[in-house]
């Protein structure tokens, strides 16, 4: 036996697959267009409830477009699976009394947790403008909801700066009015270079901001997507991200392998930076989100499928 082998840095053995040092996880769902759809969000939620994550979110269509459809999700969770949901709300295209309603139906319902946003203009216009009679920014929304139930309330936030703020300095200070008017936890804009938000982190610091702040962590299960996407949000694609994927648009296998990779990788970096909590935005597929929480150490409980409850399937 050789001796003399460089042993594997501590962390490394620490973080692969160690169910000791698991995160915390929660996971983003967007509401299904069609029965087909429907179908594949709800095999997605069957295979990820295993992982128990602290919360399921649903988000909400541009222009509140989604409304009737991001509610039928919420509430088939609540009422199906043993999951917490947390339904995205909007200030886009309604008066405060409609969003106000739509909230007060969520809490006469048993929702708890409201992802609080602005939104970003409806299709067609390219610059965001507040409704008239509505909230005009998520921190008046956070105010708002505070005053219908004794939400838990998400807000988002971003590393990289939200792309209409004109400094960092702006984006904290709008991000602090939102913990201020309530907020308990901000989700990030999802990012790939760990860095990026170990400098962000230290921007909340010095802003004095406490609430958690956990990253949204994006699996790439489409790079060209991907590419299209962050252009609009003011996300970074570094360039090694780029090479990763380059030469493999007809290898959907491998190219799952490196998706899952690189995800894992980013986590490691940011679980070495302290975090221990990540939200997975899913996008209705459970395949990457499962591997990678399963390297993480993330297992499956048996006692959490999203099957219906005794109450449910008593009628
Ligand atoms: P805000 O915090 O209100 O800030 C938006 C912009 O307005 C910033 O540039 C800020 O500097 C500026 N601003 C804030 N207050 C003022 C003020 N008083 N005067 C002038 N400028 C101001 N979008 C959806 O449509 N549906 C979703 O379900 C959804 N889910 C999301 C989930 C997460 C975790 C994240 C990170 C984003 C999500 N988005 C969603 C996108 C989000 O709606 C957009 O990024 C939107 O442009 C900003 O929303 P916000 O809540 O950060 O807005």
């Amino acid at each position: 036996m050789n001796n003399n082998l460089t042993p594997f840095p501590q962390e490394l053995i620490f973080h692969v697959g160690d169910v000791s040092a698991a995160p915390t996880v929660s996971f983003e769902f967007f509401p299904p267009k069609t029965e087909e759809m429907e179908q594949r969000l709800w095999e997605t939620i069957v295979e990820l409830a295993p992982l128990r994550p602290a919360f399921v979110s649903v988000t909400y269509g541009a222009g509140g477009t989604t409304r009737e459809r991001t509610h039928a999700t919420v509430r088939r969770i609540l009422k199906e699976t043993s999951l917490t949901p947390a339904a995205h709300l909007t200030c886009v295209g309604a008066s405060r009394a409609a969003v106000d309603e739509v909230a007060r139906a969520y809490w006469e319902s048993g929702v708890r947790h409201i992802v609080a946003l602005r939104g970003d203009p409806p299709q067609g216009s390219t610059v965001y403008a507040p409704y008239p009679g509505g909230y005009a920014y998520a921190n008046e929304l956070v105010e708002g909801l505070r005053r219908v139930g004794d939400f838990e309330i998400s807000v988002a936030a971003f590393p990289e700066k939200h792309p209409e703020s004109p400094s960092f300095e702006q984006d904290m200070e709008v991000l602090k009015r939102k913990v201020d008017a309530g907020a308990t936890r901000a989700i990030t804009q999802y990012f790939f270079d760990a860095d990026l938000f170990y400098r962000f982190m230290e921007r909340v610091e010095k802003a004095g901001i406490k609430i958690p702040i956990v990253p949204g962590i994006l699996p790439i299960g489409n790079f060209a997507q991907v590419l299209k996407f962050s252009h609009m949000c003011g996300a970074s694609v570094p360039p090694w991200l780029h090479e990763m994927f380059d030469g493999l648009d007809g290898q959907p296998v491998t190219r799952n392998l490196v998706a899952a990779y690189v995800a894992v990788e980013q986590c490691r970096k940011l679980q070495q930076q302290g975090v221990r909590q990540f939200h997975f935005y899913t996008l209705n597929r459970a395949d990457l989100t499962a591997a990678v929480c399963h390297v993480l150490g993330v297992r499956r409980q048996a006692d959490a499928r999203a099957e219906p409850t005794r109450e449910t399937a008593q009628g």
